[in-house]
């Protein structure tokens, strides 16, 4: 399992989804839906999913979940990668680790300082933490130098 290919369009629209809720003092998830190819999964879409969302929490409904399944099934999407932003320090938290949505191994989550108030799409890469989910299910933070192997935006 494989690369994602984002572009730089998705970016700007996970950033501005992020901002949105920041300005409101709350975190946001966002979900980056893609289809698989044979070099990797290509992003095609970014939702921003109902949520309960507060300074340092996200939650989605099972009635949402459902909607979001029906969704990829339509379109043969899968979720490749999560981005959530926090208030402060980018890491993976307890509750990140518990309630991530994307769950196949090698499966990437991203977390945003700062509610992406400081980060544009420019400058993703450098602020964003990149997790990826190992075969022993565990969330494990990339190196900076190892983050483009995993991902790549053009
Ligand atoms: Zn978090």
């Amino acid at each position: 399992m494989s690369k994602v290919f984002c572009r730089h369009q998705h970016i700007e629209e996970t950033l501005k989804h992020l901002r949105e809720a920041g300005q409101r003092g709350n975190e946001c998830v966002v979900l980056w839906f893609g289809r698989e190819t044979a070099t990797g999964i290509e992003i095609e879409a970014v939702c921003r999913p109902a949520q309960i969302a507060g300074a340092d929490i996200f939650r989605i409904s099972p009635a949402t979940m459902r909607d979001i399944i029906g969704i990829l099934a339509q379109h043969g999407w899968m979720i490749a990668a999560q981005v959530h932003s926090h208030p402060r320090e980018a890491f993976h938290s307890l509750a990140d680790d518990k309630w991530a949505i994307v769950r196949h191994e090698n499966a990437l989550s991203l977390v945003v300082p700062y509610f992406a108030a400081r980060t544009t799409a420019a400058s993703f890469m450098q602020d964003q933490k990149t997790f990826k989910l190992t075969a022993g299910n565990l969330w494990r933070e990339l190196a900076v130098s190892e983050i483009s192997k995993w991902l790549h935006v053009s």
